[in-house]
């Protein structure tokens, strides 16, 4: 079910048992997999249904240092959040994204990477994702091609691409059918109170685009309202109330990834064949899995780097031709008048 709270936020009072802050990829995911297993779930999603210039002015932000344009353009508040704005291309983390990395100033997470393989194939399990592949080289075998020749400085991974990349569209018959999951849009979530000396979330505070607001108080509370809109609740709260057990944790603020997208050569090809077995794209129960190449772990360390991955774009004759194509038919549509 979705709910409207600029229509109405008393109808968030009733009770709840799991609040999820954020609408977006993580939120809906997390939403859908614990209403199907009988939860009691509201989503509070600041945005509304579709893309609306208020509710992204949310989003604004002052960059201090060096210009980052993703703060303002890589980020949808919205139902079903960046989803509306990203390709769906599902990636693996590597241990070395997860460890130490003295030569970028970058600590360990919090969390190990064996602790987080399991869930891979649960998230699997919750998008549909079959068939899933749990080794990448087992697509390459189940197709009979010949095999990437591994490095040690290089090593090949398959992304997984999801059918349907806005992830409120993919869950669109959950969010209608399940009774027990509810999405409250235009609810902004702007303070998370805990009572004085204890742990535990007590209540969030909920406002709607129309300036009213409400006090909710969920079992419990997930925040997946996105990485830097996560920090910037957590610091509000703890400038609100300096006594939250967080005021003082390390990691608020900290850890954000980014990606710098570059074409970084140009290469000739001397096997084509061979090149087409390992890079081109296979298609396998309608998803699309997309071979690329990344410098190994043991590489980046060695040479004090983060994570670099490439794919290859094949640019030849008749892709020209259709840009030209393209570029004639704008050109030709721009002079053309309608008549009234
Ligand atoms: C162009 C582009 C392409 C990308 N391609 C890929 C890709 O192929 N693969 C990949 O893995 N990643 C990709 N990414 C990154 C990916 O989109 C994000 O990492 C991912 O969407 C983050 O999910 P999230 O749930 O944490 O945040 P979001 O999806 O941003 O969701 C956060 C939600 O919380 C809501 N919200 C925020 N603050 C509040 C609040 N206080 N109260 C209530 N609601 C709130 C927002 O409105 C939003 O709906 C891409 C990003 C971009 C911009």
């Amino acid at each position: 079910m979705i709910i409207d709270c600029d229509n109405d936020l008393q109808l968030l009072s009733r009770s709840c048992d799991i609040a999820i802050i954020g609408g977006g990829t993580v939120g809906l995911t997390i939403a859908t997999s614990l209403s199907r297993a009988g939860f009691d779930t509201v989503v509070q999603e600041s945005g509304g249904e579709f893309f609306e210039s208020k509710s992204q002015s949310l989003n604004d932000a002052h960059v201090t240092s060096r210009p980052h344009a993703g703060i303002r353009d890589g980020r949808a508040r919205v139902l079903g959040g960046t989803s509306t704005l990203w390709g769906g291309q599902l990636v693996r983390f590597s241990k070395l994204d997860l460890s130490d990395r003295p030569w970028a100033n970058s600590n360990a997470w919090p969390i190990t990477f064996s602790e987080l393989t399991p869930y891979y194939k649960r998230v699997a399990e919750i998008l549909g994702l079959a068939p899933y592949f749990d080794n990448e080289i087992a697509i390459w075998k189940r197709f009979g091609l010949t095999l990437p020749i591994e490095t040690s400085d290089c090593e090949f991974f398959v992304t997984h691409w999801l059918k349907e990349p806005n992830i409120a569209r993919h869950f669109s018959s959950d969010i209608r059918e399940l009774t027990n999951l509810c999405v409250a849009l235009h609810a902004h979530v702007t303070d998370i109170r805990c009572d004085e000396g204890s742990d535990s979330v007590s209540a969030i505070s909920v406002h709607n685009g129309r300036g009213t607001s409400i006090l909710l108080k969920p079992r419990v509370v997930i925040m997946a309202n996105g990485t830097i809109e996560i920090s910037r609740l957590l610091l509000l709260s703890a400038k609100l109330n300096p006594k939250t057990p967080w005021a003082s944790n390390k990691w608020i603020d900290r850890g954000f990834q980014d990606c710098l997208d570059l074409k970084a050569a140009k290469v000739s090809i001397l096997d084509k064949r061979r090149f087409g077995d390992v890079f081109d794209n296979i298609f396998l129960g309608g998803f699309k899995f997309q071979p690329k190449l990344r410098q190994s772990d043991e590489f980046l360390a060695k040479n004090g780097l983060l994570n670099i991955a490439c794919s290859y774009q094949i640019k030849h004759r008749a892709a020209e031709i259709s840009t030209k194509y393209l570029h004639s038919l704008l050109f030709n549509m721009e002079s053309v008048k309608i008549a009234p």
